[in-house]
């Protein structure tokens, strides 16, 4: 039985890119090789890593002055690189998760951090409002999407200072307005590729401004300068990366996957709203189109392991919440089809009559 993903990351991935990997992997362009086993200095690779990155311009639709670049050391090692490069005194920080929490703790070793919300009082289910950022801060950090807690920034703040934005668990969900951002990271195995590989977006005049040495590979300039071949680079999870890209740019672009994305999160969510056994654990207003966490109300609480068991019985899999929040969390990344959303929710519904 195909099994319905739900997996928060690494996750879901279109039938497209697993197709054209799995060939790829046993004969990459024609070649009679395996990508595993190519230079990735030979002229079929590099053609590879050029086309992703004119389509990750294309598809983001970046104005002039903006860098792409593949790194390795996942969306975590963003969280000290960005300060090494752009922090030279302050710098301003949401915490909005998990994830938030760790880039403000990096962040830390480099200068002053202010932090200047946070909804941690809440258990982080919402996105704190009405906080300002200093105008004198070398940028500001926010992470787009929190992956535990299914909360979600979804619109292109407009700050003073420099924008720094984590979208790992939701870039490429909705078209952006990239000219508001000074840097982008992700990591790439939500909505992109297989784990290996971050995604980093960069306007180059954010870059020169530090006075602290850099080490070589810690410093955005060297892969922009070497277009992402300073080193090794993971070559397998950017084949995938390309083929995610073709199948957006096939499927209508960002756009399109935007609209699929609200789709499947406002049926799950009216659902988990009319269901009597379960309720979100986001305010309604912040809550995330990718990642949907919701719990069991009070009074069934002790039927949340039955509902697990239930719901692997229809084949699907990956709902555990992130042990912070307990419950459940559907993960709804853009390669989640609408059918998998409806055995989900009929397994709610099937369940809910049971009880
Ligand atoms: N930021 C966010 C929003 C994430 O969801 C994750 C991982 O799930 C990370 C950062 C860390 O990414 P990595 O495991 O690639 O370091």
């Amino acid at each position: 039985m195909k099994k319905h993903n739900f997996y928060a990351g690494p996750s879901i991935l279109s039938e497209f890119t697993i197709k054209n990997t799995a060939a790829a992997v046993e004969n990459f362009a024609d070649m009679g090789l395996s990508i595993l086993e190519v230079s990735h200095r030979s002229k079929e690779f590099v053609a590879v890593m050029d086309e992703a990155r004119a389509l990750i311009k294309e598809l983001l639709d970046l104005p002039a002055g903006y860098e792409v670049v593949f790194l390795g050391g996942g969306a975590s090692m963003q969280f000290c690189m960005v300060p090494y490069n752009l922090l030279s005194k302050k710098a301003a920080y949401l915490d909005t998760g998990t994830w938030a929490s760790k880039a403000i703790k990096e962040a830390k070793l480099f200068g002053e951090v202010d932090v200047v919300a946070s909804s941690k009082d809440k258990n982080y289910t919402y996105i704190p409002k009405g906080y300002t950022v200093p105008e004198d801060v070398d940028y500001f950090h926010i992470t787009t999407n929190n992956t535990i807690y299914g909360t979600e920034i979804r619109e292109d703040l407009d700050v003073k200072a420099r924008l720094v934005a984590d979208m790992s668990s939701d870039i490429f969900s909705r078209p952006i307005d990239a000219s508001k951002y000074d840097l982008i990271y992700a990591g790439a195995q939500k909505n992109l590729a297989p784990a290996g590989v971050t995604l980093v977006i960069v306007r180059t005049d954010a870059l020169g401004h530090v006075d602290r040495p850099i080490p070589t590979m810690l410093n955005y300039k060297t892969h922009i300068e070497k277009d992402s071949m300073f080193n090794t680079p993971p070559v397998l999870p950017i084949y995938s990366a390309l083929q995610t890209l073709k199948w957006y740019k096939a499927q209508g672009g960002i756009a399109a996957m935007e609209k699929k994305d609200k789709e499947n999160a406002a049926i799950l969510y009216d659902e988990i709203d009319r269901n009597k056994l379960f309720r979100g654990t986001v305010v309604p207003e912040d809550r995330s189109i990718m990642n949907v966490c919701f719990v069991m109300n009070d009074e069934y609480k002790e039927l949340e392991g039955e509902f697990n068991t239930f719901a692997a019985s229809k084949g699907i899999v990956g709902i555990k919440g992130h042990r912070s929040v307990g419950g459940f969390r559907a993960s709804l990344y853009n390669a989640m089809p609408k059918s998998s959303v409806e055995v989900l929710i009929d397994a709610m519904k099937e369940f809910e009559k049971q009880h």
